[in-house]
């Protein structure tokens, strides 16, 4: 069986990862691409040999794994580290994505892909999108709760992202995750997209 593949997006805060967690419940294997990127780069990661031949062992921390903050000094010095790490690691992810769909047994695949909007490659992998959107004081509040972060540092991060219309104008379904909406409510709209999408084949008519 073929696993159709969807591809779930949203901005910071707005609930991807409640929403995919409902779609596994409902039996879907679920690819998060953060996940294979961390993946990649703990100590002894597949990513790490090529990482150390781009930039030296600087770029390793003294475990072994990848020193994001060190990276992130690089970046912030030399705009073109950011690029050259992103060419090490994304066709590493791409390749353990495609992996993982191809060993599905489930007959749905979930990537989650916070850069959906921006990556035309992402997208042409996906045979659905679902975005998961809701209002920027939405975002704020939850990201403030979670992480402890201030308002100020939240929307500096929302101002970085994608807008929310460039995210819904790409969707196939959107599912709007605002403060009144409850996890049943969620998981009511996660179940109907199921029921439409579960069966019928990619590439059949949306
Ligand atoms: P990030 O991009 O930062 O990883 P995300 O889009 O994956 O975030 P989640 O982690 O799913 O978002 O949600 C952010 C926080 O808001 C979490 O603490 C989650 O439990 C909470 N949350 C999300 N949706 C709801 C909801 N409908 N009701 C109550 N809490 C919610």
């Amino acid at each position: 069986m073929t696993a159709r593949r969807i591809g779930l997006t949203g901005g910071i805060g707005s609930g991807k990862s409640t929403v995919a967690n409902l779609w596994v419940g409902l039996g879907a294997r679920l690819v998060d691409t953060d996940a294979i990127a961390r993946e990649l780069t703990v100590a002894g990661g597949a990513a790490l040999p090529a990482i150390q031949r781009e930039f030296g062992p600087v770029a390793l921390d003294s475990a072994g794994a990848l020193d994001r903050g060190r990276m992130r000094e690089l970046a912030f010095a030399d705009p073109t580290v950011r690029r050259r790490l992103e060419a090490v690691l994304h066709p590493m992810i791409g390749a353990l994505a495609q992996q993982r769909t191809t060993d599905a047994t489930e007959p749905i695949v979930v990537f989650d892909v916070p850069l959906l909007t921006e990556s035309s490659l992402w997208r042409r992998r996906c045979d659905r999108i679902v975005v998961v959107d809701c209002l920027e004081a939405t975002q704020v509040q939850r990201v403030m709760q979670r992480s402890q972060w201030s308002e100020d540092q939240v929307r500096k991060v929302i101002a970085q992202q994608t807008s929310r219309s460039r995210r819904r104008a790409i969707a196939d379904a959107v599912i709007y995750n605002d403060g009144s909406t409850t996890i049943d409510n969620l998981a009511e709209s996660v179940q109907s997209l199921w029921n439409l999408w579960s069966s019928a084949q990619p590439g059949d008519a949306h």
